[in-house]
This record gives C-alpha cells, sequence and structure tokens, in this order.
C-alpha cells in the first residue's frame, strides 16, 4: 500500500545509496578547538567560528549581564514594540567598526539576504549574481521577482559581456556577488566588479558572510581589504561566523539603511535578535576594535596547516582565505574520509552535492583562532595517516 509521503522514504534512500545523506552530529560541548561529538572528545575541524569567539569569556559575561538587564527575548517584532537600545548600540558599532554610514541587523545572515535583495529590485529589474552565489541570495533573488542574470563565477569579463546584453531591458540593476566563497575558499575580485558597477552605473552588493572578522584590517571585511569604503553600496555580513554568536547585518549608505527598516520583511515580519545575542555580538566588535591578536593567529593558523597540507600531498584546491577544503572527487570517498577522521579523532564533515558539484566532493576543513600548534599538528597526523590508507596521497 503505497501513502502519500512514500516517495520522501524512496529519496532519502536514494539519498542514502549515493552518499549525499547528511548524518547530524550532535555536541555535547561548547564550540571551540575540540568537541565533545556523540561522546567522543575530537579535534574541531568544522566550525565557522574563525576566531573562537563563540565561546569566549568577555561575550559570555556580557550575554550574562544583559539577561540580568533585559530579560532573554526581543517581545515583538522590531518596529512595533522589540527594538532595545541593545539593538541600536549593536548597529551603531557595527558601521563605525566598517566605516560605513549605517548598518541594520537581521536575525541571520539568510534573511539579511531574504530582506535586502527584494527591497532593492522588484519586477521590471534585473540581478547580475555570481553563478556560485550563495543559496540565501540565490532565494532573495528569486523572492524579488526581479530578473535573475547568472554570470560565470568570478569572470568580470562575463559580468560586462551580461551587463551590455541586457543594457536598456530594465528599469534598475543590482550586482550581487559573495565576497568570499565558502567551499573553495576563493574571493571575489571586487575592486574589478566595482569598476563595472560604477562603468555601467548599478547598485553593488557583496555578501562578506565569511569575510567579516578574517578579511581587512581587523577583520573588518572584504571592502577593507580591497580598500573600496565609499564604494559597495550594500555589504551583508553575518554574525554567526567569526563573530560567534548568530545575527545578520547590513552595512552602508544611510538612506538605503533606512528603506531596509520601512522595507525589509523579515525585519518587519519577524522578531529581532534575542537579548544576549546582540549583547555577546557587542562584546565581540569591542574585542576586535581593541586588537587584531585573534585575526592574526587565524592566518598564521591556516598558512601553517595549509602549507602542510600541501606538503603530505593532498590538493586543497584554490583557497585564498582560511578555508581549507582537501578535494577528493567522489562523495562516498569523502563520506569514508570523514569517518576515519572521526574514528582518528578530528571531526571534518564531508561536504557533496548539491553543497558543491557533483565529482567535486570535498572535506572541509576550518581553521580557526581557537586552534593551538600541537591542535593542527595532531589534524595532520590524522589526515596524513587516513590519507595514505584510502591512497589518496602515497
Ligand atoms: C553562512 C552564510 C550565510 C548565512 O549566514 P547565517 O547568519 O548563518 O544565516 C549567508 N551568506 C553566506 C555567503 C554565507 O556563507
Amino acid at each position: 500500500m503505497s501513502t502519500k509521503t512514500d516517495w520522501i522514504l524512496q529519496e532519502l534512500e536514494s539519498l542514502k545509496e549515493a552518499g549525499l545523506y547528511t548524518n547530524i552530529r550532535t555536541l555535547g560541548s561548547p564550540q571551540g578547538a575540540w568537541l565533545v561529538v556523540d561522546g567522543k572528545k575530537v579535534l574541531n575541524f568544522c566550525s565557522n567560528n574563525y576566531l573562537g569567539l563563540a565561546n569566549h569569556p568577555r561575550l559570555v559575561q556580557a550575554a550574562h549581564e544583559a539577561l540580568d538587564r533585559y530579560g532573554v527575548g526581543p517581545g515583538a517584532v522590531r518596529t512595533i514594540a522589540g527594538t532595545m537600545d541593545l539593538h541600536l548600540d549593536l548597529e551603531k558599532r557595527l558601521a563605525a567598526f566598517k566605516g560605513v554610514e549605517a548598518a541594520i541587523t537581521f536575525q541571520s545572515g539568510f534573511n539579511a539576504n531574504l530582506a535586502t535583495i527584494p527591497a532593492l529590485v522588484g519586477k521590471e529589474d534585473v540581478i547580475f549574481s555570481d553563478e556560485l552565489n550563495h543559496a540565501s541570495i540565490i532565494d532573495g533573488c528569486r523572492l524579488s521577482r526581479a530578473r535573475i542574470v547568472r554570470y560565470a563565477h568570478n569572470d568580470v569579463a562575463d559580468l560586462e559581456r551580461v551587463i551590455k546584453e541586457n543594457k536598456g531591458t530594465y528599469r534598475r540593476a543590482l550586482i550581487v556577488t559573495d565576497g568570499v566563497f565558502s567551499m573553495d575558499g576563493d574571493i571575489a575580485p571586487l575592486d574589478e566588479i566595482y569598476q563595472v558597477a560604477s562603468a555601467h552605473d548599478i547598485l553593488l552588493m557583496v555578501d562578506d558572510a565569511h569575510g567579516e572578522g578574517v578579511l581587512g584590517r581587523g577583520g573588518r571585511g572584504i571592502v577593507d581589504h580591497f580598500d573600496l569604503h565609499g564604494k559597495v553600496d550594500i555589504e551583508v555580513g553575518t554574525l554567526s561566523k567569526a563573530f560567534g554568536v548568530v545575527g545578520g547585518v547590513v552595512a552602508g549608505k544611510a538612506e538605503i539603511i533606512a528603506w531596509l527598516r520601512q522595507r525589509g520583511r523579515p525585519f518587519l515580519f519577524s522578531s529581532a535578535m534575542t537579548v544576549p545575542d546582540t549583547a555577546a555580538c557587542i562584546a565581540a566588535v569591542d574585542l576586535l576594535e581593541e586588537s587584531t591578536d585573534l585575526v592574526d593567529k587565524l592566518w598564521d593558523n591556516a598558512r601553517f596547516f595549509k602549507a602542510e597540507m600541501k606538503n603530505l600531498g593532498f590538493d586543497t584546491g584554490h583557497s585564498v582565505t582560511p578555508i581549507t577544503p582537501i578535494m577528493l572527487g567522489e562523495a562516498p570517498l569523502a563520506q569514508e574520509f570523514s569517518r576515519k577522521l572521526y574514528e582518528n579523532g578530528v571531526f571534518a564533515t564531508a561536504i557533496g552535492y548539491p553543497t558543491v558539484p557533483k565529482g567535486k566532493a570535498r572535506i572541509r576543513v576550518m581553521i580557526s583562532a581557537a586552534h593551538e600548534k600541537e591542535d593542527l599538528e595532531k589534524g595532520l597526523e590524522a589526515f596524513a595517516r587516513v590519507g595514505r590508507e584510502l591512497g589518496v596521497i602515497s
């Protein structure tokens, strides 16, 4: 007898057969260099906690103090009764940190994209979008109902070509790109993209989720990295990666931020970041403004690990950031590699289709400032052992 949901069971089964079923591990410890995963202590090579802030004592303390003063929740959507002075404080601090006129926060980076893109373009408009953009950009583009024109990944000549092809067919246009592409660790050529955007007078938006707290002076992001202050119209970021908490941010010109407070649907129809999240993020900005030590350590660790992996003979792709993909090809091999790493005390998830193209499965190692040299050495030993066992390296 078949039921309405049999197809789901079949789909789940075929994911398992293809090595594409995601087994979600359970953590029994805070985020850090080491984790307790399904009851076992393992080295953490998976999280986006670039600076080790997710369990930083200063952030934890700030959250505690705010809880004592404000309680837990924001109480309503922000336009009705859910904007606390904490939220405005965080936005001012983020704007100052990034060197922009204004900033607005959202519940997540995903929501920041869903809010921003449909507020800026609509049915009569066009979006020029890098073909490898993050899912939240793609969904934001779709929600806007603007025509979506994809250009080849990081290919500025192709961007120019599609703009010329579509000239005169739209009311407004938007160019949107990830800053750092999270699966390969490459960076958008934002300086060249800016030249094109400026030549054609098109709004330019970058989603710097993996660049915030990582790229630029003291982690000020990709716009700072390319010294494009005042030139990129919209910078989207997340507070869930290097900032170690949760939340999204859009930074840019005052009128754009003011417009998002009026027309960003996740801002208008979903409640704000919670009290402890907001307070912890303010403490994260404090830390980043006080010192570049954590950002420097992140990059030192990443350079060391990447060089050693190359020496071992692994293909680490073409990352220019702390994101270190270990290219393995087929998804079942990547899954087996990940399983064996776990047996060897290392937590590093396999990533396959649809997150990356078919045949480009990998283990993505996320290095952080929370790691010590000896942690990285332990990780390298495990990779060498498993790599030899599976014939990936000799
Ligand atoms: C992680 C990520 C997001 C989502 O951020 P959250 O705050 O976790 O919702 C959005 N865009 C890009 C490019 C990302 O890498």
